[in-house]
């Protein structure tokens, strides 16, 4: 199974398209640019959902639910929010569908239109903007700290499975403030706990910082992002934080009396990442085999696989086996004994790698006379013998390791790819030869960023908020500028 995948070398993109499918994580539907995520993957997004859900309550956001569809004349509220959201937007114009009279199926019964045309919501703000209104009176209502798990839509034009769908799931955070300080430091802590997530959970390196006017999401003053690195050299950017200013209080009308008794428009901010995290994991650490899952995202995190002839022997590895399972789960640790009959233990090793599970423990004639179990880290592909007695520290062991490993070996890559250059010249060839960030100087204008992106296909992927002040002049323009910027070509 795992040697039939296209090589990441020959073709990345392929390599990503077969391994989503063949690791059993999604798959494409009949709808254009929609996927459906399979249980393996689902699984895998549950456990991703649930991390971050944690992280949120832990910092005093509530989750609430709020409708999919939202009001045409709600959107427009918000200039540069309907520009931005505009091209991209699915439109309920219909209630009802009837047969047609001509007797060529079922059409849409044009006497059912809606009075007002509803979107399916690309994101949320206008239709919770316009619920706050509701919610805000006082200084004594404030924080409000809400998130929603939902699906959203956007009518993409060039999808990649997980990576950029039409629909997709994501959480959304919308918080609302007494003071602008108080918003900038929420949209500030909810970048940073994206950014734990990815680095901790994850085990995907990213690097914070803040979007050029021209990145902005449409209605923010200013937006916070993680961006990460992928195998081909390509960034991916993996989530965002929005500080919206008084723009959706303005826009929505939500005051709050304050203590000193005027009336005050709230301060705004939101914050979302979707399934495209699932792509950003695949991507960052899988291999020509296979997925490789981190431990802490894994949804078997040791497999069994016992090797046998006769239900005799399978019989007496079961009773070995089980008590182990028995400890694993105690423990806390996902661990599955594959015991069917139907599949040979090569099939099985092939499947598990395919599916990245981090430990696979293997047990034969030869282990049950020597007490021992082979051990697999699907990280590595080392193996090793390991006696019975020891293979639980051993297990404990080795799932933090590999969790580790593969965050230090993607680091490594970034550091790699981070090249630092001073001239147009340099630039072009660094992007075309090695990829990955490039750190230059840039004169803070959207033309040139605009030219540098026509030119080059390179983005400005962020302003890093660790960025060292250095002045230099403008790669494109040798205009002066206070700090390099990190372009990328990106998904
Ligand atoms: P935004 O609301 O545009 O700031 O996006 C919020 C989050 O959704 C970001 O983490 C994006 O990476 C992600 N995202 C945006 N568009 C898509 C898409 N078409 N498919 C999957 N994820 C997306």
């Amino acid at each position: 199974m795992g040697k039939n995948l296209t090589k990441r070398s020959e073709d990345y993109s392929k390599w990503y398209n077969e391994l989503v499918v063949k690791a059993d994580l999604a798959e494409n539907s009949g709808v254009r640019g929609c996927m459906v995520i399979k249980p393996y993957g689902y699984a895998i997004w549950e456990k991703m959902q649930a991390g971050l859900d944690k992280m949120f309550k832990e910092t005093g956001h509530e989750n609430a639910y709020f409708p999919l569809f939202i009001p045409k004349s709600y959107l427009s509220k918000e200039a540069s929010h309907v520009d931005g959201f505009a091209k991209e937007c699915a439109v309920v114009t219909h209630y009802r569908l009837k047969n047609a009279e001509d007797g060529s199926g079922i059409i849409v019964d044009p006497e059912a239109k809606l009075e007002e045309e509803l979107i399916v919501r690309p994101t949320s703000e206008t239709i919770i903007w316009d619920t706050f209104r509701k919610w805000i009176q006082s200084y004594r209502d404030l924080p409000l700290l809400i998130n929603q798990w939902a699906n959203v839509v956007r009518w993409e034009m060039r999808t990649r499975l997980f990576l950029r769908t039409s629909e997709f799931l994501w959480q959304e955070g919308h918080t609302a403030h007494e003071t602008e300080q108080e918003a900038i430091e929420e949209a500030e802590q909810m970048m940073n706990i994206y950014a734990e997530f990815a680095e901790e959970h994850m085990a995907v390196p990213v690097i914070k910082g803040v979007k050029t006017e021209s990145e902005r999401f449409a209605g923010a003053v200013e937006t916070y992002c993680i961006e990460a690195l992928m195998q081909d050299g390509k960034a991916l950017q993996a989530g965002t934080s929005h500080f919206l200013g008084q723009n959706f209080a303005k826009a929505f009308d939500v005051k709050f009396a304050s203590k000193e008794g005027s009336k005050e428009y709230v301060w705004a901010t939101s914050w979302g990442v979707s399934t495209r995290l699932m792509g950003a994991l695949v991507m960052t650490h899988s291999d020509d085999n296979g997925l490789v899952l981190p431990p802490k995202l894994a949804p078997i995190q040791v497999v069994i696989v016992p090797i046998y002839k006769g239900l005799e022997q399978l019989d007496a590895i079961s009773d070995i086996v089980k008590p182990l399972v028995k400890e694993l789960k105690s423990k806390g640790i996902a661990v599955k004994f594959d015991d069917r009959d139907t599949q040979k233990p090569g099939f099985k090793f092939n499947e598990y790698e395919l599916k990245g599970v981090p430990i696979r423990l293997a047990i034969g004639q030869r282990d049950m006379t020597n007490g021992t179990y082979e051990v697999a880290r699907r990280d590595t592909l080392e193996k090793e013998t390991v006696p019975m007695d020891e293979v639980v520290p051993k297990i404990e062991f080795l799932l933090e390791e590999i969790q580790k490993n593969i965050f230090s070996k993607a680091l490594d890559y970034r550091k790699e790819h981070i090249t630092l250059v001073d001239t147009y010249e340099e630039f072009k060839n660094v992007l075309e030869t090695k990829g990955g960030f490039v750190s230059a100087h840039w004169d803070g204008t959207s033309e040139t960023e605009d030219r540098i992106k026509d030119e080059t296909k390179a983005t400005i992927r962020c302003i890093p908020l660790e960025a060292i002040e250095e002045s230099g002049t403008c790669i494109l323009t040798g205009k002066p500028s206070l700090k390099r910027v990190l372009f990328a070509k990106a998904y």
